[in-house]
């Protein structure tokens, strides 16, 4: 099975979130008997664990990736579980997000003659959900059997105008904050019977939009707030509203912790009435620019591709933050994200070959 046959076998599985529809089993076998599964399901999230260990060294290469895929929606010109090559494309959901990258880290572990230490494959059907029992889970488990890998890739799509352009190496976290503000209600009239929240906040405002909490460094952009809706009042001219409401969301780098936002809000507000709630949607992730899966990945995709990729912590948040959270040393390389969650997802036969063999180079010259 070549990995372009074995990737068209992935998309023919109707892999909706949470379920893989049988991928599970057929990777299993495809891999064969000299990879060991462990199986680590979490209510209804599938959670596969394949390794081989070529020898002793404590050296651990994890590939990670999710089976699972967004709903199709409506107005494909073809069907999405069809996989078919047209002109050399395959238009398909999941052919960015993500069983190209799942296609490519297959076959190149299951073809890999050598390695320096142990090899391993961690999947999901449960990435683009919740993801409560996904990957986060199936490492707590390897961290249990103290089996967790020095160095992981995430064959997430990550190249943005040319294949081989951009790896991933951090992601920014997600904060959002609700903050209510208690005024008093009156007559328009009368203002000097109430106490108009929106009068307050107009003082502050301009100090909190757009604030940078840090000033970014050579990883990151920096921390900024991002005012999302502002509400109050009833729609008339004659009463003053009785509360406010303002939404806020931070993607923050590292540099900034929840903490500093919940300091900075309670300085800004301290002569208002209010409460404030945060809740973390993502933790931030950074891997050294000098670690071995950095510089091996870039220079395969130099082998490979003669691109000299460029490191990127911009875009939304991915499994990765699990990895950087146990202390694994990850990064994202995959396919061209243009088309995925879209109606038409596609990507080219040739850029899931040429992913496959930087995978092998990687894992050659680890
Ligand atoms: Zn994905």
């Amino acid at each position: 099975m070549t990995e372009i046959e074995l990737f068209q076998k992935l998309l023919r599985f109707k892999s909706l979130t949470p379920l893989d529809d049988g991928a599970f089993d057929f990777i299993e076998e495809y891999l064969g008997q000299e990879w060991t599964c462990i199986n680590i399901d979490k209510e209804d999230t599938k959670n596969r664990f394949y390794y081989k260990k070529f020898n002793d060294k404590k050296q651990h290469l994890c590939f990670a990736g999710h089976i699972d895929v967004v709903p199709v929606g409506e107005g494909w010109s073809v069907d999405p579980f069809a996989a078919d090559i047209i002109a050399g494309i395959i238009t398909a959901r999941g052919a960015q997000d993500m069983k190209s990258g799942d296609a490519a880290f297959l076959y190149a572990c299951k073809h890999a003659k050598d390695f320096d230490g142990t090899l391993s494959i961690l999947m999901t059907s449960d990435e683009e959900g919740e993801g409560t029992y996904g990957t986060i889970k199936a490492l707590e488990y390897l961290k249990e059997i103290d089996f967790i890998p020095n160095f992981a890739v995430v064959a997430e799509p990550t190249c943005e105008e040319v294949f081989g352009d951009a790896i991933k190496v951090g992601r920014r976290g997600s904060i959002n904050g609700y903050l209510h503000i208690q005024g008093k209600q009156g007559h328009a009239a009368y203002p000097e019977k109430t106490i108009n929240p929106i009068h307050q906040i107009s003082k502050v405002l301009e100090k909190i939009a757009g604030h940078n909490f840090d000033n970014g460094d050579e990883y990151f952009a920096p921390s900024q707030l991002i005012i999302t809706d502002i509400r109050a009042g009833m729609q008339v001219t004659n009463v003053t509203p009785n509360t406010l409401d303002l939404m806020f969301n931070v993607r923050n780098s590292t540099n900034t912790v929840q903490e500093d936002i919940r300091n900075f809000i309670n300085e800004k507000f301290k002569y208002t009435d209010f409460t404030l709630k945060l809740t973390q949607g993502s933790y931030p992730f950074v891997t050294n620019k000098e670690s071995k899966v950095v510089k091996k990945m870039e220079e395969s995709i130099l082998r490979i591709l003669n691109i000299s990729t460029k490191q990127s912590t911009a875009g939304g948040t991915s499994d990765a933050r699990y990895f950087g959270a146990f202390g694994i040393e990850a990064i994202e390389f995959g396919v061209i994200n243009d088309t995925i969650h879209s109606i038409n997802e596609r990507t080219s036969v040739i850029e899931v070959q040429k992913l496959t063999k930087v995978y092998e180079d990687l894992i050659k010259n680890f």
